[in-house]
């Protein structure tokens, strides 16, 4: 038992999208879980969307806290209580979100230089956290919420840039572990040409690669040809501790309250519904927590969803401009609420409940990370669909590398509040929903099996005696070192 003195410290500093905190409050709450004294770093808004659970784990005896800041809405014109990227209904909106987190830089700064954790565990939208802990001779983690292949094939595609050697539609990654091609309209444009936020990444990335190491959501047997990638031929330290929704989400209260959102559909509903399903026979649809697909894009959906014949739960989330508008197929919700074949969520859904439900056979994905580990970690089949960031590399990792997913076709990097030029029609839709949902038997079995045989490894790997639950001792056992000899160097 370490006494106060000895007690290591860390602060967590999640980025305020529920991709980017969710994870990472996963990770804190890891860490006190296994004795470190945790404060999670935050505003005001963001802090009520995990403070129950915090509260939770206070009570078990776990030393975690959250340290939550007032947003300055005011001073970069955003309504009282928008903190997260997931609330915004502008373009606007977004960008105060950037500047106030930017104006509160210097309080969290100060923070750090009063209270002297021994680590700061800080995400990617947080460069500057790299000065700090340097200032103060402690070692800074970078988070990005994404698994090594998408970090290596960005990497891969910085470095050889393929696509400006050939005059070819389709590129393939030089020198990857699989043989991976990418249309380039799959390619992040970040990647593809210079953006404002090309030289942003390159800042994020300098800081990550001058940072102690990555702290990576993700578990060595998903990737591991990708893990060693990263390690050798990019040269960097990382420890995997994923899944961490598996790690801390056990019961159904920490899963129903993950990113607790007062303005949900109603857990019991759709849990009720499942309830009254088949093994295996409901395919869960979402796009992650940013996406609002335009009304010609959900009509498709609509259309290839009603046409497969199974059931579903669908969340729908539309662009703001069509807020008012009705865009699914007339009598659509009717017929699918009378007939009990599909049920529909227009807000927050209790995601992991629903995976983790007997009753969901497969998933449809845009390939956010989470998802992903979500999805695979209930031993689910998926439908891909990816859209922006680098999800189009995550569809790759799925269909080509553990291959237990199928593609829908999704052909077009965009921006996630963009509409884009190019939809995917309701035949698509219809045609990987049969596939997936079982009509070629052999298919979905083959698909179901693999998935089934990740989540064994999924669980095992957050065990006592699992190469996650290994990482996260020794890097536990390394900060602890580092805090010994920073204090023999101040004394001696
Ligand atoms: N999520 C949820 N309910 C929703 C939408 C999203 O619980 O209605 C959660 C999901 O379980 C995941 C996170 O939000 O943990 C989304 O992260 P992901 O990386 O999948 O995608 P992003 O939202 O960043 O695009």
């Amino acid at each position: 038992m370490d006494s106060e003195s000895d007690k290591l410290r860390m602060f967590f500093l999640p980025f305020i999208t529920p991709g980017h905190m969710i994870p990472m409050v996963d990770e804190a709450r890891v860490f006190a879980k296994h004795g470190v004294d945790v404060t999670v770093i935050t505003t005001q808004a963001n802090a009520a969307l995990f403070q129950n659970r915090i509260d939770r784990d206070s009570k078990a005896g776990h030393p975690i806290k959250i340290h939550a800041l007032q947003f300055p809405s005011a001073q970069v014109g955003v309504p009282d209580g928008i903190e997260n990227f997931a609330a915004i209904t502008s373009m606007e909106m977004g960008s105060g979100l950037l500047q106030g987190m930017q104006l509160l830089q210097k309080p969290i700064e100060q923070l750090i230089h009063d209270v002297r954790p021994d680590c700061i565990v800080a995400d990617m939208f947080f460069p500057w956290s790299l000065q700090v802990a340097t200032e103060l001779g402690i070692p800074r983690l970078a988070f990005r919420g994404t698994g090594y292949f998408s970090l290596c094939a960005e990497h891969c595609m910085r470095i050889h840039e393929p696509h400006k050697s050939t005059d070819s539609d389709v590129v393939l990654l030089p020198g990857f572990p699989h043989k991976i091609e990418m249309l380039t309209s799959q390619l992040p444009e970040w990647s593809r040409t210079t953006t404002n936020f090309t030289r942003s990444m390159d800042i994020m990335r300098e800081s990550e690669e001058n940072s102690y190491g990555m702290l990576v959501n993700s578990f060595h047997e998903l990737e591991d040809a990708y893990e060693e990638y990263f390690k050798t031929i990019m040269g960097l330290k990382a420890w995997s501790i994923g899944p961490v929704s598996l790690w801390m989400n056990r019961d159904v209260l920490d899963k129903a309250e993950r990113h607790n959102l007062a303005d949900g559909d109603g857990h019991n509903d759709v849990m009720e519904w499942l309830n009254s399903k088949n093994l295996n026979s409901v395919l869960y649809v979402n796009f992650g927590s940013l996406t609002k697909l335009s009304a010609t894009q959900l009509k498709e959906i609509a259309h290839g969803l009603e046409a497969s014949g199974h059931l579903f739960i669908w969340v729908v989330r539309k662009m703001d401009k069509d807020e008012d508008k009705e865009v699914l197929p007339e009598g659509f919700e009717k017929r699918m609420r009378e007939s009990k074949r599909g049920f529909i969520i227009k807000r927050w859904a209790p995601q992991m409940l629903i995976l983790d439900h007997l009753s969901t056979g497969g998933m449809v994905t845009h390939c956010g990370w989470n998802s992903i580990l979500e999805g695979l970690s209930a031993g689910l089949p998926m439908i891909t669909w990816p859209l922006f960031a680098e999800q189009f590399y995550n569809e790759k990792l799925l269909t080509d590398v553990v291959r237990i997913g199928v593609a829908v076709g999704s052909k077009e990097w965009k921006n996630c509040w963009h509409e884009g030029t190019y939809f995917v029609g309701r035949e698509e839709v219809e045609k990987a929903v049969r596939l997936v949902m079982g009509e070629d038997q052999e298919v979905a079995a083959e698909l179901r099996k693999r998935a089934s045989e990740l989540q064994v490894l999924a669980k095992k790997a957050v065990e006592v005696g699992g190469i996650s639950h290994a990482n996260l001792m020794a890097l536990i056992n390394d900060l602890k070192s580092l805090k010994i000899q920073r204090s023999q160097n101040v004394t001696s």
